[in-house]
Protein backbone atom coordinates (compact mmCIF):
# COMPACT_ATOMS: atom_id res chain seq x y z
CA UNK A 1 0.00 0.00 0.00
CA UNK A 2 1.39 3.21 -0.74
CA UNK A 3 -0.02 5.16 1.70
CA UNK A 4 1.62 3.95 5.09
CA UNK A 5 -1.24 5.93 7.21
CA UNK A 6 -4.12 3.88 5.48
CA UNK A 7 -4.74 1.28 8.21
CA UNK A 8 -8.01 -0.24 6.63
CA UNK A 9 -9.93 -0.41 3.46
CA UNK A 10 -13.88 -0.81 3.65
CA UNK A 11 -16.28 -2.58 1.31
CA UNK A 12 -18.88 -5.20 1.29
CA UNK A 13 -18.25 -8.07 3.65
CA UNK A 14 -19.30 -11.54 2.59
CA UNK A 15 -19.85 -14.19 4.87
CA UNK A 16 -19.00 -13.86 8.74
CA UNK A 17 -16.18 -14.85 9.20
CA UNK A 18 -11.99 -13.62 9.62
CA UNK A 19 -8.65 -14.68 8.12
CA UNK A 20 -5.48 -13.16 8.71
CA UNK A 21 -2.45 -14.11 5.55
CA UNK A 22 -0.32 -12.56 3.48
CA UNK A 23 -1.68 -10.97 0.32
CA UNK A 24 -1.03 -12.69 -3.01
CA UNK A 25 -2.63 -10.68 -5.95
CA UNK A 26 -3.97 -11.97 -9.32
CA UNK A 27 -2.06 -10.51 -11.94
CA UNK A 28 -3.97 -9.54 -15.25
CA UNK A 29 -4.39 -10.64 -18.54
CA UNK A 30 -0.79 -9.85 -20.49
CA UNK A 31 -1.62 -7.39 -23.43
CA UNK A 32 -0.42 -9.22 -26.67
CA UNK A 33 3.47 -8.71 -27.18
CA UNK A 34 4.44 -5.90 -29.85
CA UNK A 35 4.98 -6.99 -33.43
CA UNK A 36 7.47 -4.57 -33.97
CA UNK A 37 10.97 -5.55 -34.61
CA UNK A 38 13.22 -6.93 -32.01
CA UNK A 39 16.11 -4.36 -31.44
CA UNK A 40 18.58 -7.70 -29.66
CA UNK A 41 20.45 -9.76 -31.56
CA UNK A 42 18.46 -13.46 -32.40
CA UNK A 43 20.76 -15.09 -30.47
CA UNK A 44 19.78 -13.02 -27.56
CA UNK A 45 16.13 -13.42 -28.24
CA UNK A 46 16.49 -17.10 -28.59
CA UNK A 47 18.31 -17.64 -25.38
CA UNK A 48 15.17 -16.12 -23.33
CA UNK A 49 12.80 -17.86 -25.19
CA UNK A 50 14.79 -21.24 -24.58
CA UNK A 51 15.17 -20.11 -20.66
CA UNK A 52 11.50 -18.62 -20.39
CA UNK A 53 9.81 -22.58 -21.91
CA UNK A 54 12.83 -24.63 -19.75
CA UNK A 55 11.36 -22.71 -16.43
CA UNK A 56 8.22 -23.06 -17.61
CA UNK A 57 8.26 -26.75 -17.96
CA UNK A 58 10.21 -27.23 -14.79
CA UNK A 59 7.55 -25.22 -12.89
CA UNK A 60 4.87 -27.46 -14.11
CA UNK A 61 6.35 -30.39 -13.52
CA UNK A 62 7.07 -29.28 -10.02
CA UNK A 63 3.90 -28.59 -9.56
CA UNK A 64 2.78 -31.75 -11.24
CA UNK A 65 4.52 -33.69 -8.09
CA UNK A 66 2.10 -31.73 -5.76
CA UNK A 67 -0.70 -32.62 -7.13
CA UNK A 68 -3.58 -35.17 -6.52
CA UNK A 69 -3.94 -37.92 -9.34
CA UNK A 70 -6.31 -35.97 -12.14
CA UNK A 71 -4.25 -32.12 -11.60
CA UNK A 72 -1.04 -34.18 -12.21
CA UNK A 73 -1.92 -35.91 -15.59
CA UNK A 74 -3.08 -32.31 -16.92
CA UNK A 75 -0.42 -30.21 -15.86
CA UNK A 76 2.44 -33.05 -16.97
CA UNK A 77 0.54 -32.53 -19.95
CA UNK A 78 0.90 -29.17 -20.25
CA UNK A 79 4.70 -29.23 -19.20
CA UNK A 80 5.09 -31.71 -22.22
CA UNK A 81 3.86 -28.91 -24.86
CA UNK A 82 6.16 -26.45 -23.45
CA UNK A 83 8.44 -28.62 -24.29
CA UNK A 84 7.61 -29.88 -27.59
CA UNK A 85 10.20 -29.92 -30.20
CA UNK A 86 7.92 -28.48 -33.12
CA UNK A 87 6.93 -25.86 -30.92
CA UNK A 88 10.54 -24.79 -30.46
CA UNK A 89 11.54 -24.75 -34.24
CA UNK A 90 8.58 -22.43 -34.88
CA UNK A 91 9.84 -20.10 -32.33
CA UNK A 92 13.36 -20.32 -33.51
CA UNK A 93 11.88 -19.56 -36.96
CA UNK A 94 9.51 -16.02 -35.81
CA UNK A 95 12.95 -15.23 -34.07
CA UNK A 96 15.59 -15.75 -37.30
CA UNK A 97 12.43 -13.53 -38.99
CA UNK A 98 13.13 -10.21 -36.61
CA UNK A 99 10.52 -11.30 -34.08
CA UNK A 100 11.47 -10.61 -30.02
CA UNK A 101 11.19 -13.65 -27.60
CA UNK A 102 7.56 -13.14 -26.57
CA UNK A 103 6.05 -12.42 -29.88
CA UNK A 104 8.28 -15.18 -31.54
CA UNK A 105 6.52 -17.84 -28.43
CA UNK A 106 3.33 -15.94 -28.63
CA UNK A 107 2.95 -16.48 -32.51
CA UNK A 108 4.36 -20.06 -32.19
CA UNK A 109 1.72 -20.91 -29.85
CA UNK A 110 -1.31 -19.16 -32.08
CA UNK A 111 -0.08 -21.58 -34.75
CA UNK A 112 -0.45 -24.52 -32.39
CA UNK A 113 -3.57 -24.12 -30.51
CA UNK A 114 -5.39 -23.74 -34.36
CA UNK A 115 -4.09 -27.19 -35.29
CA UNK A 116 -5.35 -27.88 -31.55
CA UNK A 117 -9.01 -26.31 -31.95
CA UNK A 118 -9.30 -27.79 -35.66
CA UNK A 119 -8.50 -31.31 -34.69
CA UNK A 120 -11.88 -31.95 -33.02
CA UNK A 121 -14.10 -31.95 -29.55
CA UNK A 122 -11.55 -33.30 -27.11
CA UNK A 123 -8.20 -31.51 -28.13
CA UNK A 124 -10.29 -28.43 -28.42
CA UNK A 125 -10.75 -29.22 -24.52
CA UNK A 126 -6.89 -28.97 -24.58
CA UNK A 127 -6.83 -25.14 -26.17
CA UNK A 128 -7.79 -23.66 -22.84
CA UNK A 129 -4.90 -25.50 -21.48
CA UNK A 130 -2.38 -24.96 -23.98
CA UNK A 131 -3.40 -21.46 -23.99
CA UNK A 132 -2.31 -21.45 -20.08
CA UNK A 133 0.98 -22.49 -20.39
CA UNK A 134 1.40 -19.93 -23.41
CA UNK A 135 0.23 -17.19 -20.67
CA UNK A 136 3.21 -18.79 -18.61
CA UNK A 137 5.64 -18.83 -21.13
CA UNK A 138 5.37 -15.13 -22.61
CA UNK A 139 4.90 -13.82 -18.96
CA UNK A 140 8.32 -15.72 -18.26
CA UNK A 141 9.85 -14.24 -21.70
CA UNK A 142 9.16 -10.36 -20.49
CA UNK A 143 9.44 -10.66 -16.85
CA UNK A 144 6.35 -10.61 -15.24
CA UNK A 145 4.28 -12.24 -13.34
CA UNK A 146 1.83 -14.78 -14.68
CA UNK A 147 -1.72 -13.78 -15.19
CA UNK A 148 -4.38 -15.57 -13.50
CA UNK A 149 -4.49 -16.86 -9.82
CA UNK A 150 -1.25 -17.05 -8.06
CA UNK A 151 0.33 -20.01 -6.73
CA UNK A 152 2.75 -18.06 -3.87
CA UNK A 153 3.47 -21.77 -2.33
CA UNK A 154 1.48 -21.44 1.09
CA UNK A 155 -1.76 -19.88 2.38
CA UNK A 156 -2.72 -16.37 1.21
CA UNK A 157 -5.21 -13.53 1.31
CA UNK A 158 -6.46 -13.85 -2.92
CA UNK A 159 -6.58 -9.86 -4.08
CA UNK A 160 -7.98 -9.32 -7.30
CA UNK A 161 -9.42 -6.41 -9.38
CA UNK A 162 -12.26 -9.05 -9.65
CA UNK A 163 -12.46 -12.75 -10.65
CA UNK A 164 -14.22 -14.81 -13.31
CA UNK A 165 -15.87 -18.08 -13.16
CA UNK A 166 -13.25 -19.59 -14.54
CA UNK A 167 -10.40 -18.24 -12.09
CA UNK A 168 -12.73 -19.06 -8.94
CA UNK A 169 -13.07 -22.77 -10.59
CA UNK A 170 -9.31 -23.61 -10.02
CA UNK A 171 -9.30 -22.03 -6.18
CA UNK A 172 -6.92 -23.97 -4.34
CA UNK A 173 -8.93 -24.40 -0.92
CA UNK A 174 -6.54 -25.38 1.34
CA UNK A 175 -4.56 -22.24 0.41
CA UNK A 176 -6.75 -19.48 0.10
CA UNK A 177 -7.83 -18.15 3.41
CA UNK A 178 -9.70 -14.80 2.09
CA UNK A 179 -10.94 -12.83 -1.10
CA UNK A 180 -10.85 -9.44 -1.60
CA UNK A 181 -11.80 -7.66 -5.10
CA UNK A 182 -11.86 -4.01 -6.22
CA UNK A 183 -15.06 -4.54 -8.17
CA UNK A 184 -18.24 -7.50 -7.54
CA UNK A 185 -21.12 -6.49 -5.56
CA UNK A 186 -22.68 -8.64 -2.73
CA UNK A 187 -24.84 -10.94 -5.37
CA UNK A 188 -21.95 -11.51 -7.76
CA UNK A 189 -20.54 -14.84 -8.68
CA UNK A 190 -17.28 -13.88 -6.17
CA UNK A 191 -19.93 -13.50 -3.80
CA UNK A 192 -21.92 -16.74 -4.09
CA UNK A 193 -18.88 -18.61 -4.32
CA UNK A 194 -17.07 -17.14 -1.54
CA UNK A 195 -19.72 -17.75 0.72
CA UNK A 196 -20.23 -21.29 -0.47
CA UNK A 197 -16.43 -22.27 0.03
CA UNK A 198 -17.13 -20.41 3.70
CA UNK A 199 -14.03 -18.11 2.64
CA UNK A 200 -14.80 -14.41 4.10
CA UNK A 201 -14.16 -11.74 1.51
CA UNK A 202 -14.08 -8.39 1.42
CA UNK A 203 -15.89 -7.64 -2.41
CA UNK A 204 -16.71 -3.83 -3.77
CA UNK A 205 -13.20 -2.68 -1.58
CA UNK A 206 -12.07 0.64 -2.76
CA UNK A 207 -8.17 0.37 -2.27
CA UNK A 208 -7.87 -3.32 -3.30
CA UNK A 209 -6.00 -2.57 -6.25
CA UNK A 210 -3.24 -0.76 -4.56
CA UNK A 211 -2.60 -3.99 -2.14
CA UNK A 212 0.85 -4.87 -2.35
CA UNK A 213 2.17 -8.28 -2.37
CA UNK A 214 2.70 -10.13 0.94
CA UNK A 215 1.18 -7.18 3.12
CA UNK A 216 -0.61 -9.08 5.96
CA UNK A 217 -4.14 -8.45 5.84
CA UNK A 218 -7.28 -9.23 8.14
CA UNK A 219 -10.11 -9.63 5.97
CA UNK A 220 -13.02 -9.28 8.48
CA UNK A 221 -16.45 -10.18 6.43
CA UNK A 222 -19.20 -9.06 9.24
CA UNK A 223 -17.62 -5.60 9.36
CA UNK A 224 -16.64 -5.23 5.92
CA UNK A 225 -13.32 -4.24 6.39
CA UNK A 226 -9.83 -5.22 5.19
CA UNK A 227 -7.20 -4.10 7.87
CA UNK A 228 -3.71 -3.69 6.73
CA UNK A 229 -0.58 -4.84 9.01
CA UNK A 230 -3.08 -5.99 11.90
CA UNK A 231 -1.91 -5.75 15.08
CA UNK A 232 -1.52 -8.99 17.61
CA UNK A 233 -4.59 -8.27 19.77
CA UNK A 234 -6.64 -7.98 16.22
CA UNK A 235 -5.10 -11.13 15.91
CA UNK A 236 -5.99 -12.58 18.48
CA UNK A 237 -9.67 -11.81 18.12
CA UNK A 238 -10.29 -13.39 14.67
CA UNK A 239 -8.64 -16.70 16.45
CA UNK A 240 -11.06 -16.15 19.59
CA UNK A 241 -13.99 -15.44 17.02
CA UNK A 242 -13.42 -19.12 14.91
CA UNK A 243 -13.66 -20.85 18.45
CA UNK A 244 -16.89 -19.56 19.20
CA UNK A 245 -18.08 -20.05 15.71
CA UNK A 246 -17.10 -23.90 16.40
CA UNK A 247 -19.36 -24.10 19.51
CA UNK A 248 -22.87 -23.18 17.68
CA UNK A 249 -25.87 -24.78 17.97
CA UNK A 250 -27.45 -27.63 16.28
CA UNK A 251 -30.47 -29.19 14.73
CA UNK A 252 -33.46 -28.85 12.18
CA UNK A 253 -34.40 -24.99 12.04
CA UNK A 254 -37.22 -23.38 14.36
CA UNK A 255 -38.16 -20.18 15.97
CA UNK A 256 -37.68 -19.34 19.49
CA UNK A 257 -41.45 -20.76 19.92
CA UNK A 258 -40.72 -23.69 17.77
CA UNK A 259 -42.22 -22.47 14.01
CA UNK A 260 -40.55 -24.65 11.50
CA UNK A 261 -38.60 -23.37 9.19
CA UNK A 262 -36.48 -25.71 6.50
CA UNK A 263 -32.95 -24.68 6.61
CA UNK A 264 -31.62 -25.76 2.87
CA UNK A 265 -28.23 -25.76 1.20
CA UNK A 266 -27.55 -23.84 -1.94
CA UNK A 267 -24.60 -25.92 -3.57
CA UNK A 268 -23.41 -25.83 -7.25
CA UNK A 269 -21.64 -29.07 -7.67
CA UNK A 270 -22.10 -32.56 -6.17
CA UNK A 271 -18.92 -32.44 -4.28
CA UNK A 272 -20.55 -29.66 -2.22
CA UNK A 273 -23.10 -31.88 -1.01
CA UNK A 274 -20.77 -33.56 1.69
CA UNK A 275 -20.15 -30.20 3.47
CA UNK A 276 -24.20 -29.30 3.64
CA UNK A 277 -24.72 -32.59 5.72
CA UNK A 278 -21.98 -32.12 7.66
CA UNK A 279 -23.50 -28.55 8.41
CA UNK A 280 -27.15 -29.91 9.42
CA UNK A 281 -28.78 -28.90 6.46
CA UNK A 282 -31.95 -30.35 6.24
CA UNK A 283 -31.98 -30.92 2.30
CA UNK A 284 -30.92 -28.89 -0.94
CA UNK A 285 -33.11 -25.69 -1.40
CA UNK A 286 -31.11 -24.39 -4.41
CA UNK A 287 -28.46 -26.93 -6.62
CA UNK A 288 -27.49 -24.45 -10.07
CA UNK A 289 -26.81 -27.03 -12.26
CA UNK A 290 -25.01 -24.72 -14.53
CA UNK A 291 -22.41 -24.71 -12.51
CA UNK A 292 -21.02 -27.94 -13.82
CA UNK A 293 -21.14 -27.14 -17.47
CA UNK A 294 -19.53 -23.66 -17.51
CA UNK A 295 -16.33 -24.97 -19.35
CA UNK A 296 -18.67 -27.26 -21.25
CA UNK A 297 -18.37 -27.05 -24.95
CA UNK A 298 -21.20 -29.05 -25.68
CA UNK A 299 -24.47 -29.75 -24.33
CA UNK A 300 -23.89 -32.44 -21.46
CA UNK A 301 -25.22 -35.92 -22.10
CA UNK A 302 -27.60 -37.63 -19.93
CA UNK A 303 -25.99 -40.07 -18.19
CA UNK A 304 -23.09 -38.15 -16.95
CA UNK A 305 -26.13 -35.88 -15.87
CA UNK A 306 -27.53 -38.72 -13.68
CA UNK A 307 -24.20 -39.62 -12.43
CA UNK A 308 -23.98 -36.24 -11.29
CA UNK A 309 -27.86 -35.69 -9.49
CA UNK A 310 -27.24 -38.83 -8.05
CA UNK A 311 -24.66 -38.12 -6.01
CA UNK A 312 -26.27 -35.08 -4.43
CA UNK A 313 -29.57 -37.08 -3.89
CA UNK A 314 -27.95 -40.07 -2.16
CA UNK A 315 -26.68 -37.32 0.13
CA UNK A 316 -30.52 -36.60 1.55
CA UNK A 317 -32.22 -39.49 1.46
CA UNK A 318 -36.09 -38.63 2.68
CA UNK A 319 -34.95 -34.94 2.40
CA UNK A 320 -36.01 -32.23 -0.81
CA UNK A 321 -33.35 -31.28 -2.74
CA UNK A 322 -34.54 -28.91 -4.96
CA UNK A 323 -32.78 -29.07 -8.55
CA UNK A 324 -32.76 -26.02 -10.72
CA UNK A 325 -32.69 -26.40 -14.29
CA UNK A 326 -29.65 -24.74 -16.08
CA UNK A 327 -29.81 -20.50 -15.56
CA UNK A 328 -27.46 -19.17 -18.30
CA UNK A 329 -26.80 -16.55 -19.26
CA UNK A 330 -25.37 -12.78 -18.36
CA UNK A 331 -22.44 -14.13 -15.66
CA UNK A 332 -23.13 -17.63 -15.95
CA UNK A 333 -23.21 -18.07 -20.13
CA UNK A 334 -22.70 -21.68 -21.07
CA UNK A 335 -21.38 -22.11 -24.75
CA UNK A 336 -23.86 -24.48 -25.92
CA UNK A 337 -27.30 -22.03 -24.96
CA UNK A 338 -25.82 -18.90 -25.52
CA UNK A 339 -24.55 -18.02 -28.74
CA UNK A 340 -25.28 -14.09 -29.64
CA UNK A 341 -23.71 -11.59 -28.69
CA UNK A 342 -26.62 -9.48 -26.65
CA UNK A 343 -25.99 -6.04 -25.79
CA UNK A 344 -27.57 -6.47 -22.19
CA UNK A 345 -27.17 -10.08 -21.57
CA UNK A 346 -28.62 -9.80 -17.48
CA UNK A 347 -32.10 -8.64 -19.73
CA UNK A 348 -31.76 -10.93 -22.90
CA UNK A 349 -32.17 -14.66 -23.39
CA UNK A 350 -31.17 -16.45 -19.89
CA UNK A 351 -32.29 -18.51 -17.65
CA UNK A 352 -35.56 -20.58 -18.78
CA UNK A 353 -36.44 -18.64 -22.03
CA UNK A 354 -32.40 -19.73 -23.54
CA UNK A 355 -34.29 -23.40 -22.22
CA UNK A 356 -37.71 -22.54 -24.37
CA UNK A 357 -34.88 -22.04 -27.36
CA UNK A 358 -33.09 -24.93 -26.78
CA UNK A 359 -35.90 -26.97 -25.71
CA UNK A 360 -34.14 -30.29 -26.13
CA UNK A 361 -31.05 -29.42 -23.65
CA UNK A 362 -34.13 -28.97 -21.20
CA UNK A 363 -35.90 -32.48 -22.37
CA UNK A 364 -32.47 -34.28 -21.33
CA UNK A 365 -31.76 -32.46 -18.11
CA UNK A 366 -35.42 -33.01 -17.11
CA UNK A 367 -35.16 -37.09 -18.24
CA UNK A 368 -31.94 -37.12 -16.64
CA UNK A 369 -33.26 -35.96 -13.01
CA UNK A 370 -36.36 -37.57 -13.28
CA UNK A 371 -33.60 -41.38 -13.59
CA UNK A 372 -31.42 -39.43 -10.55
CA UNK A 373 -34.72 -39.48 -8.69
CA UNK A 374 -36.16 -43.05 -9.56
CA UNK A 375 -32.74 -44.18 -8.33
CA UNK A 376 -32.43 -43.01 -5.08
CA UNK A 377 -34.99 -41.47 -1.73
CA UNK A 378 -34.48 -38.06 -2.02
CA UNK A 379 -37.64 -35.85 -2.07
CA UNK A 380 -36.54 -34.30 -5.91
CA UNK A 381 -38.34 -30.65 -6.72
CA UNK A 382 -37.56 -28.93 -9.74
CA UNK A 383 -37.44 -25.30 -10.47
CA UNK A 384 -37.14 -22.93 -13.24
CA UNK A 385 -35.30 -19.61 -13.45
CA UNK A 386 -36.11 -16.39 -14.64
CA UNK A 387 -39.40 -16.44 -14.47
CA UNK A 388 -41.01 -13.55 -15.80
CA UNK A 389 -44.63 -14.52 -16.16
CA UNK A 390 -47.25 -17.08 -14.99
CA UNK A 391 -47.11 -18.65 -18.76
CA UNK A 392 -43.78 -19.52 -18.45
CA UNK A 393 -44.50 -21.19 -14.88
CA UNK A 394 -47.15 -23.59 -16.73
CA UNK A 395 -44.96 -24.03 -19.47
CA UNK A 396 -42.19 -25.32 -17.41
CA UNK A 397 -44.58 -27.14 -14.90
CA UNK A 398 -46.21 -28.90 -18.52
CA UNK A 399 -42.00 -30.22 -19.47
CA UNK A 400 -41.79 -31.61 -15.91
CA UNK A 401 -44.48 -33.97 -15.77
CA UNK A 402 -43.73 -35.31 -19.41
CA UNK A 403 -40.69 -37.03 -17.15
CA UNK A 404 -42.84 -37.54 -14.50
CA UNK A 405 -41.53 -34.82 -12.00
CA UNK A 406 -44.91 -33.62 -10.38
CA UNK A 407 -43.03 -30.93 -7.58
CA UNK A 408 -42.15 -27.86 -10.20
CA UNK A 409 -41.91 -24.79 -9.30
CA UNK A 410 -39.97 -21.46 -9.88
CA UNK A 411 -37.89 -18.73 -8.83
CA UNK A 412 -39.81 -15.74 -8.31
CA UNK A 413 -36.44 -13.23 -9.18
CA UNK A 414 -38.05 -11.09 -11.80
CA UNK A 415 -40.70 -8.43 -10.29
CA UNK A 416 -43.37 -9.45 -12.73
CA UNK A 417 -43.28 -12.58 -10.89
CA UNK A 418 -43.56 -11.74 -7.50
CA UNK A 419 -46.05 -8.64 -8.55
CA UNK A 420 -48.61 -11.63 -10.00
CA UNK A 421 -47.37 -13.63 -6.92
CA UNK A 422 -50.89 -15.21 -6.89
CA UNK A 423 -50.94 -16.01 -10.40
CA UNK A 424 -47.96 -17.11 -10.75
CA UNK A 425 -47.95 -20.02 -7.31
CA UNK A 426 -51.42 -20.92 -9.28
CA UNK A 427 -49.29 -22.40 -11.99
CA UNK A 428 -46.69 -24.36 -10.32
CA UNK A 429 -45.90 -26.20 -6.66
CA UNK A 430 -43.75 -24.12 -5.05
CA UNK A 431 -41.81 -20.25 -5.02
CA UNK A 432 -38.28 -19.90 -4.51
CA UNK A 433 -37.01 -16.03 -3.94
CA UNK A 434 -33.68 -15.67 -5.83
CA UNK A 435 -32.99 -12.04 -3.96
CA UNK A 436 -29.74 -11.77 -5.88
CA UNK A 437 -31.45 -11.27 -9.14
CA UNK A 438 -34.86 -9.53 -7.77
CA UNK A 439 -32.55 -6.63 -6.08
CA UNK A 440 -30.80 -6.48 -9.60
CA UNK A 441 -33.90 -6.12 -11.61
CA UNK A 442 -36.29 -4.57 -9.02
CA UNK A 443 -33.23 -1.25 -8.34
CA UNK A 444 -32.20 -1.96 -11.88
CA UNK A 445 -28.30 -2.35 -10.68
CA UNK A 446 -26.43 -4.92 -12.07
CA UNK A 447 -24.98 -7.21 -9.48
CA UNK A 448 -21.68 -7.62 -11.30
CA UNK A 449 -20.98 -3.77 -10.87
CA UNK A 450 -19.22 -3.33 -7.59
CA UNK A 451 -19.90 0.97 -7.42
CA UNK A 452 -23.76 -0.41 -7.41
CA UNK A 453 -23.56 -2.68 -4.37
CA UNK A 454 -25.13 -0.27 -2.37
CA UNK A 455 -28.17 -0.66 -4.80
CA UNK A 456 -28.11 -4.12 -4.24
CA UNK A 457 -28.99 -4.61 -0.59
CA UNK A 458 -31.50 -7.20 0.53
CA UNK A 459 -32.81 -5.50 3.15
CA UNK A 460 -33.92 -2.82 1.06
CA UNK A 461 -37.72 -2.25 1.75
CA UNK A 462 -38.79 -2.16 -2.34
CA UNK A 463 -37.58 -5.85 -2.26
CA UNK A 464 -38.67 -6.62 1.26
CA UNK A 465 -42.43 -5.40 -0.13
CA UNK A 466 -41.97 -7.65 -3.19
CA UNK A 467 -41.37 -10.78 -0.76
CA UNK A 468 -44.29 -9.80 1.05
CA UNK A 469 -46.37 -9.95 -1.72
CA UNK A 470 -44.77 -13.75 -2.24
CA UNK A 471 -45.20 -14.87 1.13
CA UNK A 472 -48.94 -13.65 1.32
CA UNK A 473 -49.45 -15.86 -1.71
CA UNK A 474 -47.90 -18.95 -0.32
CA UNK A 475 -49.68 -18.67 2.49
CA UNK A 476 -53.22 -17.89 0.91
CA UNK A 477 -52.67 -20.58 -1.50
CA UNK A 478 -50.92 -23.30 1.27
CA UNK A 479 -47.68 -23.37 -1.80
CA UNK A 480 -43.89 -23.08 0.25
CA UNK A 481 -42.08 -20.11 -0.68
CA UNK A 482 -38.74 -20.21 0.59
CA UNK A 483 -35.23 -17.95 -0.14
CA UNK A 484 -32.40 -19.18 -2.17
CA UNK A 485 -30.18 -16.03 -2.61
CA UNK A 486 -27.76 -14.35 -0.22
CA UNK A 487 -30.06 -12.45 1.40
CA UNK A 488 -31.19 -15.75 3.46
CA UNK A 489 -27.47 -16.19 4.68
CA UNK A 490 -27.91 -12.56 6.85
CA UNK A 491 -28.82 -14.33 10.35
CA UNK A 492 -30.97 -11.14 11.08
CA UNK A 493 -32.43 -10.66 7.89
CA UNK A 494 -33.59 -14.23 7.81
CA UNK A 495 -35.31 -13.73 10.63
CA UNK A 496 -37.14 -10.56 9.08
CA UNK A 497 -37.67 -12.86 5.76
CA UNK A 498 -39.77 -15.47 8.29
CA UNK A 499 -41.43 -12.35 9.48
CA UNK A 500 -42.65 -12.45 5.54
CA UNK A 501 -44.20 -15.36 5.32
CA UNK A 502 -41.16 -17.58 4.00
CA UNK A 503 -41.20 -21.27 4.94
CA UNK A 504 -37.45 -22.34 4.01
CA UNK A 505 -34.42 -20.70 3.85
CA UNK A 506 -31.59 -21.93 1.47
CA UNK A 507 -28.24 -20.91 1.53
CA UNK A 508 -24.20 -21.64 1.46
CA UNK A 509 -23.41 -24.37 3.95
CA UNK A 510 -20.98 -22.33 6.05
CA UNK A 511 -23.61 -19.50 7.07
CA UNK A 512 -26.36 -22.27 7.87
CA UNK A 513 -24.89 -22.09 11.73
CA UNK A 514 -25.71 -18.48 12.41
CA UNK A 515 -28.57 -18.55 10.85
CA UNK A 516 -29.59 -21.29 13.00
CA UNK A 517 -28.90 -19.51 16.09
CA UNK A 518 -30.64 -15.81 15.12
CA UNK A 519 -34.16 -17.99 14.64
CA UNK A 520 -33.41 -19.77 17.49
CA UNK A 521 -33.47 -16.18 19.08
CA UNK A 522 -36.98 -15.42 17.82
CA UNK A 523 -40.08 -16.20 18.05
CA UNK A 524 -42.39 -16.19 14.95
CA UNK A 525 -44.27 -12.97 16.28
CA UNK A 526 -40.98 -10.92 16.76
CA UNK A 527 -40.15 -12.24 13.13
CA UNK A 528 -43.50 -10.77 11.61
CA UNK A 529 -42.74 -7.30 14.01
CA UNK A 530 -39.30 -7.05 12.84
CA UNK A 531 -40.87 -7.56 8.56
CA UNK A 532 -43.48 -4.71 9.66
CA UNK A 533 -40.47 -2.66 10.73
CA UNK A 534 -38.12 -2.90 7.91
CA UNK A 535 -41.11 -3.32 5.19
CA UNK A 536 -41.96 0.46 6.46
CA UNK A 537 -39.20 2.19 5.89
CA UNK A 538 -37.79 3.69 2.36
CA UNK A 539 -34.22 2.35 2.38
CA UNK A 540 -31.89 -0.44 2.88
CA UNK A 541 -29.69 1.53 5.89
CA UNK A 542 -33.41 2.53 7.27
CA UNK A 543 -34.58 -0.58 7.22
CA UNK A 544 -31.69 -2.65 8.85
CA UNK A 545 -31.22 0.34 11.27
CA UNK A 546 -35.42 -0.25 12.31
CA UNK A 547 -34.82 -4.30 12.73
CA UNK A 548 -30.96 -3.72 14.62
CA UNK A 549 -32.28 -0.77 17.24
CA UNK A 550 -35.74 -2.36 18.36
C1 LIG B 1 -30.72 -15.42 -7.12
O1 LIG B 1 -30.78 -14.75 -8.17
O2 LIG B 1 -30.99 -14.94 -6.01
C2 LIG B 1 -30.29 -16.83 -7.16
C3 LIG B 1 -30.35 -17.57 -6.08
O3 LIG B 1 -29.81 -17.31 -8.34
P1 LIG B 1 -28.32 -16.98 -8.88
O4 LIG B 1 -27.57 -16.25 -7.80
O5 LIG B 1 -27.70 -18.27 -9.22
O6 LIG B 1 -28.62 -16.12 -10.07
MG1 LIG C 1 -30.73 -15.76 -10.05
Amino acid sequence: MADPAVHQLTGVGIGRGAAVGPVARMAPPLPEPTAEPSRRQAGEELAVATTALAGVAADLRARAARAGREARDVLEAQAMMAEDPALADAIQGGIASGRTAARAVYEAFSGYREALAAAGEYLAARVADLDDVRQRAVAACLGVPVPGVPDPGHPYVLVAHDLAPADTATLDLDRVRAIVTAEGGPTSHTAVLARTMGIPAVVACAGADRLDDGTTVLVDAARGVVVIEPTEVERAQVAAAKATAAAAVVGPGRTADGHAVALLANIGRPEEATAAVAAGAEGVGLFRTEFGFLDAHNAPDEASQVASYRKVFESFPGQRVVVRVLDAGADKPLAFLNQAAEPNPALGVRGLRSLRATPAVLHTQLAAIAAAAAQTAAQVWVMAPMVAEPEEAEWFVARAAEHGLDRAGVMVEVPSAALLANETLAACAFASIGTNDLAQYTLAADRQVGGLSALQDPWHPALLRLIRLVGTAGARTGKPVGVCGEAAADPLLACVLVGLGVSSLSMAAPALADVRAALAEHSLAECQRLAELAVATSSAAAARQAVLAS
